[in-house]
C-alpha cells in the first residue's frame, strides 16, 4: 500500500467506475485512484491527466514559461533515426534529415545509441 500514489487528476474520484467504490456498506464513497505506476507519473489515466491540464494547463504555462516565438528546426538538427527493410528481409537503418531529404547509412549500434547523433544542438 505504501508505494501506491494517488492520482493527481481533480475529476478522478467523479468517475463512476467499480474500482473507485470503496467503503462497507451504507457508507461507500467513489474515492480517487491509487496506483504503483501511473501516466506521466500523475495521473491514473489520460483523461485524468487531460482534466488536470484543463484545470491548471494554462496557469503551469505561465509560471514555468510560455514559448513566445517561433522556433526553429534548422537542416542541422533535423536529422532522425530509422530503420526498414531491405528486398531480402533485413533491417536496414539510416539517418534521414527532414529538410534536405539526405539519407545516411546507420550501423544497428548506432541506431540504439541514444547519445549518437548528427544534430548539433537543439
Ligand atoms: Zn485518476
Amino acid at each position: 500500500m505504501s508505494n501506491l500514489k494517488l492520482c493527481q487528476g481533480p475529476k478522478c474520484h467523479t468517475y463512476y467506475t467499480q474500482d473507485r467504490l470503496k467503503g462497507i456498506k451504507g457508507s461507500k464513497t467513489y474515492q480517487t485512484r491509487r496506483r504503483s505506476s501511473l501516466v506521466m507519473g500523475e495521473f491514473c489515466d489520460s483523461r485524468c491527466y487531460y482534466d488536470w491540464f484543463v484545470k491548471h494547463g494554462t496557469r503551469a504555462i505561465d509560471h514555468f514559461g510560455r514559448t513566445t516565438e517561433v522556433k526553429h528546426l534548422t537542416e542541422d538538427n533535423a536529422w532522425h533515426k530509422q530503420y526498414d527493410w531491405n528486398s531480402n528481409d533485413e533491417t536496414v537503418y539510416v539517418y534521414r534529415n527532414g529538410i534536405t531529404k539526405e539519407q545516411r547509412p546507420l550501423t544497428k549500434a548506432q541506431y540504439n545509441d541514444r547519445s549518437y547523433t548528427l544534430n548539433t544542438g537543439e
